[in-house]
């Protein structure tokens, strides 16, 4: 983007940044969008683009009602928070990103224990897995509460029926059902379902709004009317607060009216990518916006070094490489990192 200039680690100047979705920055026209916005205290519930906001996520969702969150990660946290009580247990798979990526906040902050199971290679818990993690009712034991699922992980798709499939089992059993849907977006142009589609089986989604959508902030929590409620009073008391925060509501409005259908160009351009980088002797997957290039120990470092010096910025997923495609970048980008692994000569 013109007359903004930043550099790699290693002190080089960065063309293109394919170390994740969140690296883009608002397009003319979001900024634009911004800048008008009708804005009010929200905490007052006066912001009427937060809940112009709010009202399109609970329909988008077909949930009763929606939440504006600062981060993801703090709607993750929240709904956590909103199903379980201290003491209280939630399953999910471990590496999802509310085990390991927020710093352990229902835990450390909520007193909610975790059990993480491991996921297959497409990132999918599975029925009876799940079911054998649900505690008995024994003293002994943290009352099992909810079940904390993610679509899409690390890219991977969790098709609809799989999803809703695990999603019922845990109902049925009793538990809550938390979807992190920070790249739902994604799974539902690549399945070509609408996002409400995987959410039959689910009691509360969040999207994040800075992932693929491109705005620069926020995640919208949708639930029954019942856990939203709850949900206020938690993100109040993490300071989730915010006042004209229908600037931010702006931006993420604008994107999801601008940049959900073309989600499906990151997918091209992510398949065109793993195409190159097999041409060029490397072995990457690929799903949805997202490669990842398995490159041994003594080469990682000086690849990087090498894609730095071609001012590509990727990101570094040991023993992988990972790279992201998004609204900044295209396919001439696309073009120039293949050039650069091609020419790497380790
Ligand atoms: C990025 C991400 C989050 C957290 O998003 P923030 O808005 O950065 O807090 C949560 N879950 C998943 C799956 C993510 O990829």
């Amino acid at each position: 983007m013109p007359g903004y200039e930043h550099v790699t680690a290693s002190g080089h100047p960065v063309l293109s940044d394919f170390r994740s979705d969140t690296v883009t920055r608002a397009t003319p026209a979001m900024r634009e969008a911004m800048a008008s916005a009708e804005v009010g205290d929200d905490v007052y519930g006066e912001d009427p683009t937060v809940n112009a906001l709010q009202d399109r996520v609970a329909e988008l969702t077909g949930m009763e009602a929606a939440l504006w969150m600062t981060t993801a990660t703090e709607a993750n946290f929240v709904a956590i928070m909103a199903h379980c009580g201290r003491g209280d247990e939630y399953i999910t798979g471990d590496v999802y990103h509310v085990y390991v990526d927020e710093a352990g906040g229902a835990s450390a902050l909520g007193g909610v224990v975790p059990f993480p199971l491991p996921t297959d290679q497409r990132g999918s818990l599975h029925i009876d897995q799940v079911l054998a993690a649900i505690k008995e009712d024994d003293v002994h034991h943290p009352i099992t509460r909810l079940l904390s699922l993610e679509n899409t992980v690390h890219g991977e798709v969790q098709p609809v029926d799989h999803l809703t499939g695990v999603a019922a089992a845990a109902q049925n059993a009793g538990l809550a059902v938390h979807l992190d849907g920070a790249r739902l977006f994604n799974a539902g142009v690549a399945a070509g379902v609408p996002i409400a589609g995987f959410l039959d089986q689910v009691d509360s989604v969040q999207l994040c709004m800075s992932k693929g959508l491109g705005a620069p902030q926020g995640a919208v929590l949708a639930g029954s009317h019942e856990m939203i409620r709850t949900a206020h009073r938690l993100r109040k008391m993490v300071g989730g607060g915010v006042r004209q925060v229908g600037h931010l509501a702006a931006a993420a409005m604008h994107a999801l009216d601008n940049h959900i259908e073309r989600l499906v160009d990151d997918h091209a351009h992510a398949q065109l990518l793993a195409a190159g980088l097999k041409d060029a002797g490397f072995d990457p997957s690929q799903a949805t916006n997202m490669v990842f290039v398995p490159v041994n120990d003594t080469l990682q470092q000086p690849l990087l070094d090498h894609l730095a010096r071609q001012g590509m910025a990727v990101g570094d997923f040991q023993p992988d490489l990972r790279l992201v495609c998004h609204l900044d970048v295209d396919g001439s980008d696309v073009d120039l990192l293949v050039r650069a692994f091609a020419s790497f000569e380790g």
